[in-house]
């Protein structure tokens, strides 16, 4: 080696450490990422793309701390997106964030130290309040900036959208246009989930949320309405909700099923029939007496005495408004199979009763302010929270003889998804969009789109098939307004539907710092068209799922829209069955008016959970935080173990434990392959334009290793491929798994390694053909790998490939995505190397029955099975004798009659059986011993920091007995050559030589080494 070589060698050595050390690694890599504007660049890819795949961002809302369950999708999104731009597409990937909504407002009041909404303007102001809801979501964007950073997410932070942008509002406004032109926006009072605690609606996707239905323990009272007009006739009622006997206006029996009169007392109570032994057993009742039957629909019409009229004089005033006030109605909804089939209306509580009021023009009684206290018209509970009247109410009825028992039970009941506050149900003015009209649109659309799995597919379908009106007015502060104003004077409304429009009509000049948000849309007026009258906005704003629904027509121009959507794939969680995946479905189709999604795929991924498999959560101190992990654990490995760990759509339990096990060891096998590859290659001075792999194949060079490790290249290409467009991105990273850990490591590697050792001129041509073939597959793996180990590829693709080929483009996300050569592919040779890999393994376990080391040459194997088994075996006997270290091979289809003197062993796997001879003569012997010498050599040379290739000056043994010396002699210059260095010495005792002896052993016995 000259001195140019040596320096030449060590800069490329430098290149890749001996150690694979990610975190140095990944940084450098990012590093060069930004120091060269790569992510940049890829937005010219649009120029010279084969076709556009349209993208939109699901924005995180800007109000948590991103965790690792956010990082699971992002890496989905991000695999995505570098698969498919090395592919040749053209991807909108950037960054988009959910910035509006009570989350935001929840988590300034509790800064503010304020308790909610009304104190928080009384103390601040709005414009205070709206300029503190920005700030709070800057910095959350810092950590999620720093989190994509350091996973490598390529998203295009430059070209986010924010929700609560002006022009992102405006365009969001269009939907409601449309909606608004067709019919579909309403106003009315409808029955809705309401939340005491954030004070504001709820829609019904959000009531049904993960986890909201919590268990409550609740009054269980039993109550009676008397009859009006009779002695002692009472109609027996249950509720857990006494306060909605404040609102009752109505009884309802099921009409078909039978009724009874039951004797308690000098009382006669009307329940139903299958319910009066179980009830009575509960009220404790043994003397009772059935007297009467009667058909439930023979009641309807009943009038009976509302037994509060005297404190809530409202009540009192409803019987003269309308007939069915205070009387029995038939419904079938009533269940009876449950309480006493007698069921009391409260339809200003209650959605079923609601519409049963609706139905029949009975007035709706909802007697609540915005803090869900009674108003006035509640007469003498004004003034008290809802669920604080329940045992007021009790007190009533038993002042009343209306009382009958008071229990208590515990049952699931629906709690706001923020505060876990119970929800009430309450009968509210609010806008709604009549998403039910357009409920057979909505499912055709759905049924087109591509879900990847089953299940997530039947629960986003069932969830739709629900089809209920949206309500999207939300009484909160910071979100994008309904552009909705209403004249004052005649009631004519007229819907705004951009700035401009706002501009042109406002009946003042807008201020300086106008934006469209509370409050200053609040202080626009308009003049109304019909009778000039003076127009205001309805004090609401948008369901904040409203606002991200808007992202395909909000975040893009009217031209990126045409081009981008329909968006060929999205991926959200589970959780966004009833959030995102919903309402970017609903709003698409009111904005277009045909039953069509704007994304054509859609996975929903399953949620991520810590170790244990409990939910993460900030009580429980469990949640992993991206940032701090990744301080110090590499992204590569977090992005790998998590693609690896389960299928997308399963709960996934993240343990940080696994993370250093079979991940790990993938990633360093990668790494260190590579860097066996280019020290030895560096060293023969490769060079692939000259060397290619198709020299190779067109001069016939290939041996039968190289050919199947081709083959098995080429179908693994094209099952990965296959796998990532299905979204099983587990199965995928299995593929890679397998191929580097077992065919490349274990399996073609040492079938070659030996023929590297040599610096033989005779063999230079050989050498340089398994480098074109390393080349090519180590390669082809690595770019593979890209959309997964972005890092690790990249730091491989600079520090190998492009130091080999330096014509390659700039990055390994602008090199083609690796296809399938089937010209190359040969089914038979993988046959036949399966079955001798099979053979050779039955031929270890064979070794392990007479305790043979497997680097003890033996002389003679002999493999007894069927025929093809046979033949596929001696096609490839070469590398037989190779992996199973024997001299000659027999074959026979009949078990052997041994007379031979020979020691054989053997074992059987079905119908193959292998015998190895276990009687080694000197020579195997001398050749053994040498062998295992050589290994304990070549670990010296590693831990002294030798480059492979690098070739020694002399190598000492010492303290060896003359017998194990004798042995040796012969296989002195075959051991040189297999530790690379110029000479091998033995002495009996290491005082011969004055060195720096290293302790080893040999069959347990002390030696000592030098080597220099
Ligand atoms: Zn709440
Ligand atoms: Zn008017």
């Amino acid at each position: 080696m000259t001195a140019q070589d040596e320096a030449e060698q060590a800069e490329q050595t430098q290149a890749l450490p001996t150690n694979y050390s990610p975190l140095e690694l990944e940084k450098e890599t990012r590093e060069f990422w930004i120091k060269n504007q790569i992510r940049q660049k890829l937005e010219d890819v649009e120029k010279t793309a084969k076709g556009n795949l349209g993208y939109v961002e699901g924005p995180p809302t800007l109000n948590g701390i991103p965790h690792i369950g956010h990082a699971r999708g992002r890496i989905m999104k991000d695999i995505r997106y570098r698969w498919k731009t090395m592919e040749g597409y053209y991807m909108p990937f950037w960054a988009g964030w959910d910035c509006q909504g009570l989350p935001v407002e929840l988590e300034v009041e509790k800064l503010l130290g304020v308790r909610n909404k009304r104190e928080s303007i009384e103390k601040f102001g709005m414009v205070r309040f709206i300029e503190e809801c920005k700030k709070a979501i800057m910095r959350y964007h810092q950590m999620w900036l720093q989190a994509d950073g350091t996973l490598g997410i390529f998203i295009n932070q430059e070209k986010a959208y924010w929700t609560y942008k002006d022009s992102y509002i405006e365009r969001e406004w269009s939907y409601l246009k449309a909606a608004w032109d067709q019919g579909l926006l309403e106003e009315g009072h409808y029955v809705v989930a309401y939340c005491p605690g954030c004070q504001t609606s709820l829609s019904s996707a959000e009531v049904g949320y993960e986890g909201s239905y919590k268990e409550v323990e609740d009054p269980s009272f039993y109550f009676k309405f008397k009859v009006a007009n009779s002695k002692n006739e009472f109609f027996l009622v249950w509720t857990t909700m006494p306060f909605t006997i404040i609102t009752d206006t109505m009884l309802a029996v099921q009409p078909k099923a039978e009724y009874v009169k039951v004797k308690v007392d000098q009382e006669t109570w009307i329940m139903v029939r299958e319910r009066v032994e179980p009830v009575m057993a509960e009220l404790a009742i043994t003397k009772y007496e059935i007297i009467e039957s009667i058909l439930g629909e023979k009641l309807e019409g009943t009038a009976y005495e509302y037994p509060l009229k005297d404190i809530i004089p409202k009540q009192a005033e409803l019987e003269t408004k309308h007939p069915l006030v205070h009387k029995v109605i038939g419904e079938d909804f009533v269940d009876v199979n449950t309480a006493t089939g007698v069921v009391h209306l409260s339809p200003g509580n209650g959605e079923d009763d609601f519409w049963a009021a609706q139905r029949r023009g009975v007035p709706i009684f909802a007697p609540f302010d915005d803090e869900v206290k009674f108003t006035k018209e509640a007469g003498a509970f004004n003034g008290v929270f809802a669920r604080d009247a329940d045992m007021l109410v009790v007190e009533e009825l038993r002042n009343r003889n209306a009382f009958v028992k008071i229990g208590k039970t515990k049952h699931e009941y629906p709690t706001c998804w923020r505060s876990h506050h119970k929800l009430v149900w309450l009968a509210r003015k609010e806008y709604f969009l009549r998403t039910d009209k357009i409920n057979s649109k909505v499912l055709e659309a759905a049924e087109k789109i591509d879900y990847f799995y089953e299940e997530p597919k039947n629960r986003f379908l069932g969830f739709l098939k629900e089809g209920k009106p949206w309500c999207i007015s939300r009484e909160r502060i910071w979100g994008s307004p309904l552009p909705m104003w209403t004249c004052q004077q005649c009631g004519n409304q007229h819907l705004v539907s951009s700035k401009k429009e706002l501009l042109e009509k406002a009946q003042e000049p807008l201020p300086e710092d106008f934006e469209l948000h509370k409050p200053w849309v609040d202080r626009i007026t308009l003049k109304c068209e019909k009778c000039g009258g003076s127009m205001r906005r309805e004090d609401f704003v948008l369901d904040t799922w409203h606002n991200s629904g808007a992202s395909p027509y909000a975040r893009f121009t009217d031209e990126e829209y045409e081009k981008f959507v329909p968006t060929a794939f999205l991926t959200e969680g589970i959780d966004q069955t009833r959030g995102w995946a919903n309402s970017l479905l609903l709003e698409n189709i009111i904005l277009t008016g045909k039953p069509a999604a704007p994304y054509k795929a859609f996975l929903f991924q399953g949620l991520t959970q810590d170790a244990k498999g409990r939910k993460m959560s900030k009580s429980l101190g469990n949640v992993v935080e991206t940032n701090k992990l990744l301080e110090k654990t590499s992204a590569d490995l977090c992005r790998f173990y998590m693609m690896r760990k389960c299928s997308p759509v399963d709960f996934m339990s993240f343990d940080t434990q696994e993370l250093t096990r079979r991940s790990y060891q993938v990633l360093s096998t990668l790494y260190h392959l590579s860097r066996f590859f280019m020290q030895n290659a560096s060293f023969d001075k490769f060079a692939p334009e000259k060397y290619s792999l198709q020299w190779a194949l067109e001069a016939n060079k290939l041996q039968p290793a190289d050919l199947w490790l081709l083959s098995k290249l080429q179908e693994r290409i094209q099952d990965y491929t296959h796998k990532l467009e299905r979204c099983a991105f587990n199965a995928a990273v299995a593929v890679l798994d397998d191929f580097v850990i077992e065919t490349l490591s274990r399996l073609y590697v040492p079938m070659i390694r030996k023929e590297l050792w040599t610096d033989e001129p005779e063999t230079f041509e050989r050498r340089q053909t398994i480098y074109a073939l390393l080349y090519h597959t180590l390669k082809t793996v690595t770019l593979l790998f890209n959309p997964v180990t972005p890092h690790l590829s990249e730091a491989l693709y600079q520090k190998v490939y492009r130091q080999l080929e330096s014509t390659l483009p700039e990055t390994v996300n602008l090199a083609t995505w690796p296809t399938p050569n089937g010209e190359i592919r040969n089914p038979t040779l993988e046959e036949q190397f399966d079955t001798l890999l099979r053979v050779v393994s039955i031929s270890y376990a064979a070794r392990q029955q007479g305790k043979l080391k497997r680097r003890w040459p033996l002389s003679k194997a002999l493999v007894v099975g069927p025929q093809e088994i046979l033949e596929s075996v001696k096609c490839l006997e070469e590398l037989f004798l190779e992996l199973t270290n024997v001299k000659h091979v027999d074959y026979s289809v009949t078990p052997p009659d041994f007379v031979e003197a020979e020691s054989w062993v053997s074992s059987q796997e079905n119908d193959v059986t292998v015998f190895v001879s276990g009687q080694r003569d000197d020579k195997l012997l001398g050749e053994g011993i040498m062998r295992d010498l050589a290994r304990r050599v070549q670990a010296l040379r590693k831990d002294m920091g030798f480059v492979p290739t690098e070739t020694l000056e002399s190598v000492h043994i010492a303290e060896l007995d003359a017998e194990t010396m004798g042995l040796l002699e012969p296989y002195l210059e075959e051991m040189s050559g297999l530790v690379r260095a110029r000479k091998v010495y033995l002495h009996s005792s290491r005082s011969e030589v004055e060195a720096e002896w290293h302790q080893s052993e040999l069959d347990g016995k002390k030696i000592c080494l030098n080597i220099h």
